[in-house]
Parts: structure tokens; sequence; C-alpha cells
């Protein structure tokens, strides 16, 4: 047998009860998103573009450094302008962190630039039903070499997009990691739409560095990130019709 409960409230203590309950909530919610990101995703924000492109960094931040003073900020941007034009060209409404060499903290008041220029980004982010940023990498040994897409851990949708990004990228670029890689603690991963993040290839690489120099190279990976949005943006576009009535 069930037992009923019933909850008798004092009506003067309602207003405190709910407030109590918000602040728990909210609590509960800034292991994930601490509350400064929590309150920009809030702020109403129109989706009003089919993808958002980031070329990381630009302006005062150069990204990583190749030998020889070669700075990972203009090969990614040209990448993204690359990918913009084919994208536009499919019929997708493309935006852009950034279409020259400057930053995005411009568009944050609070915090250092590094900081405002991340937050720049994310709510960029928001305006999307998609998003990708691109890097390329550096580590101290110079043998790491290949392409990484990151990814929003435990987020279903997100996984599946790398995953056809990342099988386009493989066929014009080694793989440092075979599958893509889950990770919580990018910011741009939180934001609200399917977000990865995609590191070409070593800049610390003699052999990455190389190709990243090749225009033809560039010219390839801007193809095979597309293919791998637009494979994705038509395996979304399945899964929406087949959940709708
Ligand atoms: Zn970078």
């Amino acid at each position: 047998m069930s037992r009923l409960y019933i909850l008798v409230i004092p009506r003067n203590s309602v207003w405190f009860l709910l407030a109590a309950l918000g602040i728990v909530v909210l609590l509960s919610m800034y292991h994930h998103y601490p509350f400064g990101l929590y309150a920009l995703s809030l702020v109403h924000q129109e989706v009003i573009y089919d993808i958002m492109l980031d070329p990381g960094h630009g302006g005062i931040d150069s990204g990583a450094v190749g030998a020889g003073d070669i700075y990972e900020k203009h090969y990614v941007l040209d990448i993204v302008l690359q990918m913009a034009e084919l994208l536009e060209a499919e019929g997708l409404r493309v935006g852009l962190t950034r279409d020259t060499d400057r930053d995005v903290s411009h568009l944050v008041s609070e915090g250092t630039r590094h900081r405002r220029d991340l937050l720049g980004r994310f709510k960029l982010m928001n305006q999307a039903h998609l998003g990708m940023s691109v890097h390329a990498n550096a580590a101290k040994d110079a043998g790491e070499s290949g392409a990484i897409v990151f990814y929003m851990k435990d987020r279903y949708a997100g996984q599946i997009y790398a995953q056809l990004v990342l099988e386009e990228l493989e066929k014009v670029q080694v793989l440092n990691e075979a599958a893509p890689i889950p990770r919580s603690t990018l910011l741009l991963l939180k934001a609200r739409p399917p977000v990865v993040l995609v590191e070409i290839g070593f800049m610390s690489n003699p052999t990455d560095l190389a190709k990243l120099g090749d225009p033809q190279f560039r010219t390839a990976v801007a193809r095979a990130l597309c293919q791998g949005i637009l494979n994705y943006w038509e395996w979304a576009s399945g899964e929406q019709s087949e959940t709708s009535p």
C-alpha cells in the first residue's frame, strides 16, 4: 500500500523556501558551470547562425609558435576562412568569431584579456546551432604529431559530431589519437550547441609544421572539416525528423 505525504508550508515562508531551493539548484550546477559562465548561457541569445567557426587565438595572442616564428593564429585563420566559403556555398549561415588577426576580448567587459577572449568566443558559440574551434598544437616532445578532436564529455551529439569530423580529417592528416577525446575542462565545449575543438597538428613537430605551411594541405584540411560538419548536419536533421511527430 502506498502512503500519501502532504507537506504543509506556512504561507509566509513559501518565498523563503523557493529562494533556498533556487540556491541549492544553482550550487549543484556550479560544479559544471561557474556562475559567470552559467549566467552568460542563460542570457537570451538568438540563434542566428547554423555554424560558428572559431579560429583560435589572434591579435596579441599568437597561439602555438613553430620554428622560425611561425604562428598558429595565422594558419588556423586561413583554414577557417576557407571553411566559411565552402559552407556558405552549401547554404549554411556561417558565423566567425574573428575574420582578421584580432582576439575576441572586446565582447566581454570583465576579467583578464585571456578570460574575456574565451568568454567572448563562448558567447558567440551560443548564437549558432553548431560550433567548431580550430587550433594547432605544440608539445615539449617534438615527436608528437597528428590531429586530435575534442568534444564535451557526456554529450552524445557532440561525440557523434566529433567522430564524423575525425573520420574526414583522417583522410588528409595522421591522427595523434585514434578516437575523439572527451573533455570537461575546455570552456568552449560547454556552449549550448555541440562544439568540437580540432587540433590540426603539432607546430612543434617538423613534419606537421611543414604540412601546415603548405597552402594545399590547409585547403585539404578545410575541405575535410567541412565534410565532417556536413555529415553531422545531415545526421542531426535525420534525428530531428525521426523524433518529430
Ligand atoms: Zn591553439
